[in-house]
C-alpha cells in the first residue's frame, strides 16, 4: 500500500538553524562524533562515500542476506566480527569497497560505539535484517543519532520501500536526512550471472557492479566495554526443529506429493520428515500447499508469501517448483529434490533428481538411518553430529 507519488513520509533529523547539513539535507552526522571510540587505523577520503553495508560476521559465517546488501550498496562493504577474512572470500558479490575488521565475539553496544565514529561519514548504513543485523542496526542508529529504517526491501540515497505486517503493507519512506537501514533477506536478491551460475531463488535484484577481485582492507578497530552488553554465559547450538527457518542452512521440505489418504496420515509424514530432518541437522519446511492443509505451521511455508530462505543444502520431497515458492529458495549449493515427475521444474533446478515415490524414498530413508516412524520425534534429543554423513561445505 504505497502512498501517492511525493506523499512519502520523510524520515530524519530536521536540521536545527546553522547546523552543517548533508547532501541528502539532513543533519550533518559528524556533529554527533559521540564519544571517544578508540578507533585507531580507518580507511579515509573515499570519494564513493555514501552507502555502505555493514555487514556482521560470526565465525567465518556471512549472515542471511549478505550479497543483497552489498549489492544493494553498489558494492561498499565493511564485514565486521570474527572470522572476516573468511567470509569475505565467501561473499558472492564482488566489492569495489570491501574493509575487514577483526572485532572478537558478538557485542553489538560495544561494536556500536567502537565502529560509530567510522561509519559517520556514509550517509546510508545498511545492515541485512538477519538475527545480529537486527540487533546491531538500532543500537548503531541510536550512538550515530539517526532514524532506523528497519525491515527495507529496497533502499537508496533518498529513499526506502519498507514492509510491515508480514509483508502485508508496503510504504514509500523518504530520507531527509542519514539513516541506519535493515534489508530485509530475499528481497531484493543477486543479479543473475553475478555470483557464477543463477541460484534458483535468484531474482534480478539492483544493478551490481562489474566482477571483480575482492581487495580486502583491514581495519583495526579498538572495541571496549560496551553498556547493555549481555555476559556470555554459553552458546547454544541451534536447533533445527525450532530455528528461523531463514536462518536455517539445510532444509528438509515437503509439497503436495507427500500426502497420506487423510490429513492425519499427511502431518504424520511431515513429523516423519521433521524427525528425518533433524538426524541431518535440517530444518523442516513446505509448501503453501502444505501449510494450508495444515501439515505444517504457516511459519514453516517457504515462498513470496511464506519465508525466504538461503541454505546450503535444500531437499525437496513432492514439490513441484511452483514460481512462488522456488523465488523464495534463496541460492543453494545443493538441491535434492525426490518427485515422480522428471520434468517438473524443481527436478530441473536439483543437482540430484530421484525419480520416485517421496513417501517411499522417506520410508527408505528412515529405515536407513534408523528413524521410526511410530515413535514421536523428541526435538529435545541432541543431534550426535559425529554421525552425520557429511556435506561438502554445509
Ligand atoms: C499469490 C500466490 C502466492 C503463493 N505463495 C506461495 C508460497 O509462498 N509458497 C508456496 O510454496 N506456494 C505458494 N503459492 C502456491 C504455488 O503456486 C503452488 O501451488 C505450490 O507451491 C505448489 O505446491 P506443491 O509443489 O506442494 O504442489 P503441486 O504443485 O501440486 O506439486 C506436487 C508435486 O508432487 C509430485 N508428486 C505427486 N505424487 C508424488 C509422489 N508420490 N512422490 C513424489 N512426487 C509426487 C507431483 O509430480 C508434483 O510435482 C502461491 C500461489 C499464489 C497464487
Amino acid at each position: 500500500m504505497a502512498p501517492a507519488a511525493g506523499a512519502a513520509p520523510a524520515v530524519g533529523a530536521v536540521p536545527a538553524a546553522g547546523a552543517p547539513v548533508d547532501a541528502v539535507g539532513g543533519t550533518d552526522p559528524r556533529a554527533h562524533p559521540g564519544p571517544d571510540t578508540g578507533l585507531r587505523t580507518v580507511a579515509s577520503g573515499d570519494p564513493d562515500a555514501g552507502m555502505l553495508a555493514l555487514v556482521p560476521v560470526r565465525d567465518g559465517q556471512l549472515p542471511l542476506g549478505a550479497d543483497e546488501v552489498v549489492a544493494e550498496a553498489g558494492g561498499r562493504v565493511w564485514l565486521v566480527g570474527s572470522g572476516v577474512v573468511e567470509a569475505a572470500a565467501t561473499l558472492a558479490v564482488p566489492a569495489r569497497l570491501l574493509r575487514v575488521s577483526e572485532l572478537g565475539v558478538y557485542a553489538p553496544a560495544a561494536w556500536a560505539q567502537a565502529l560509530a565514529a567510522a561509519l559517520a561519514s556514509e550517509t546510508v548504513v545498511v545492515l541485512p535484517a538477519s538475527a545480529d543485523g537486527r540487533d546491531l542496526a538500532p543500537r548503531l542508529a541510536h550512538v550515530l543519532h539517526r532514524p532506523l529504517v528497519a525491515g527495507a526491501v529496497r533502499i537508496d540515497l533518498h529513499g526506502a520501500t519498507v514492509v510491515t505486517h508480514h509483508g502485508g503493507v508496503e510504504t514509500d519512506v523518504r530520507l531527509a536526512g542519514p539513516a541506519v537501514a535493515t534489508l530485509v533477506p530475499g528481497s531484493r536478491g543477486i543479479a543473475a550471472g553475478v555470483s557464477g551460475a543463477p541460484g534458483p531463488g535468484a531474482t534480478s535484484g539492483p544493478a551490481a557492479p562489474a566482477p571483480s577481485a575482492n581487495e580486502v582492507t583491514s581495519v583495526v578497530v579498538s572495541v571496549g566495554m560496551g553498556a547493555g552488553d549481555p555476559e556470555l554465559v554459553e552458546l547454544v547450538a541451534a536447533d533445527p526443529s525450532t530455528v528461523d527457518l531463514a536462518e536455517a542452512r539445510r532444509i528438509v521440505a515437503g509439497g503436495q506429493g507427500l500426502a497420506g489418504p487423510d490429513d492425519g496420515a499427511s502431518t504424520q509424514r511431515f513429523d516423519l520428515l521433521a524427525a528425518i530432518g533433524a538426524r541431518f541437522g535440517a530444518s523442516l519446511g513446505g509448501t503453501r500447499v502444505a501449510t494450508d492443509a495444515g501439515w505444517l505451521p504457516f511459519e514453516r511455508q517457504i515462498g513470496t508469501t511464506g519465508v525466504a530462505v538461503n541454505p546450503r543444502l535444500y531437499l525437496a520431497f513432492g514439490i513441484s517448483g511452483a514460481v512462488q515458492h522456488v523465488t523464495g529458495l534463496g541460492d543453494p549449493d545443493h538441491v535434492i529434490s525426490v518427485n515422480t515427475d522428471p520434468s517438473c521444474p524443481m527436478m530441473g533446478l536439483a543437482d540430484l533428481a530421484i525419480v520416485s515415490d517421496a513417501r517411499a524414498v522417506l520410508d527408505a530413508l528412515a529405515r536407513l538411518i534408523a528413524v521410526d516412524p511410530a515413535e514421536p520425534f523428541d526435538p529435545a534429543e541432541p543431534v550426535d553430529q559425529d554421525a552425520l554423513p557429511s556435506v561438502g561445505g554445509t
